[in-house]
């Protein structure tokens, strides 16, 4: 444990990542969540200046309520923020530690549906809860985050940043488990889950019609299989069965004290 604290005391000096490849901590993170939000930071910085937030209020506040639900009624305890993108790319993208970005183009897709919305948001807030960037930091796979460790960057080491952001590529499984985590935090914020499988469906629909160019990487490489959707549907099935179990449990328990109560 020694060696991973060392570890991120070279991280926080901006050293060289060689340092920490052989540090020997792959199973423990060594971001710690204040470095996370501080990197996290760093990037919403950096993504604001190249791509611009919507002044559209309306549509500003839509996201931020529709995010602060998920987050609050899950108790997450990161320092969310929710903004809308003026840029034309089907996307949504987290930072770690706690921005959340929804671009212009997947609003327009969405139609201004609340749930497929939320089921985007609360699938990025899986990955932010998760600590997914950290995780693949920690493996050694995101070298790049070390940019965002060091001094000031330049404009060069910006565009970077950004392309890494916007071009995320989690695991499968990492996916999978925000998939998992965003239909049962959404669900449980009162949204319907199947939002997500309408969504995808348009989005498969977008690509099917050559419209691929405007899905932006970032969600293409989110994979968006059949097996995805399929594995999706029998989630949603499953979150709700155990959510409405847990509800009716509470409901019942309500119930028994008011009747012992009186
Ligand atoms: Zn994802």
């Amino acid at each position: 444990m020694t060696h991973c604290r060392t570890a991120t005391a070279l991280l926080s000096l901006g050293l060289a990542l060689a340092a920490l490849a052989g540090a020997g901590c792959r199973n423990a993170n060594i971001l710690s969540k204040e470095e996370e939000i501080r990197i996290g930071r760093d990037g919403a910085t950096r993504i604001e200046e190249t791509y611009p937030v919507s002044r559209n209020p309306a549509d500003q506040s839509l996201v931020e309520r529709i995010g602060q639900k998920i987050a609050t009624v899950n108790n997450l305890d990161w320092p969310f923020t929710f903004k809308v993108l003026e840029d034309k790319q089907v996307n949504a993208i987290s930072l770690p530690g706690g921005p959340v970005y929804v671009f212009r183009g997947l609003l327009n897709l969405s139609e201004g549906n609340e749930d497929e919305i939320a089921l985007v948001i609360a699938h990025e807030i899986a990955h932010i809860e998760r600590r997914h960037v950290a995780k693949m930091y920690t493996q050694g796979v995101l070298t790049d985050l070390v940019i965002l460790l060091g001094t000031q960057g330049t404009a060069q080491t910006a565009a970077q940043v950004v392309q890494m952001f916007a071009e995320m590529r989690f695991s499968r499984d990492d996916e999978y488990e925000s998939d998992r985590l965003g239909i049962q935090y959404a669900y449980k914020a009162g949204f319907d889950p199947n939002g997500l499988i309408r969504f995808f469906e348009k989005l498969k629909r977008l690509e099917g019609e050559n419209k691929g160019d405007i899905v932006s990487n970032n969600l293409r490489t989110h994979p968006l299989t059949d097996a995805r959707i399929k594995r999706a549907k029998e989630e949603i099935a499953k979150v709700v069965q155990a959510v409405n179990r847990e509800q009716e449990t509470a409901a019942l328990l309500r119930a028994l004290n008011n009747s012992n109560s009186r």
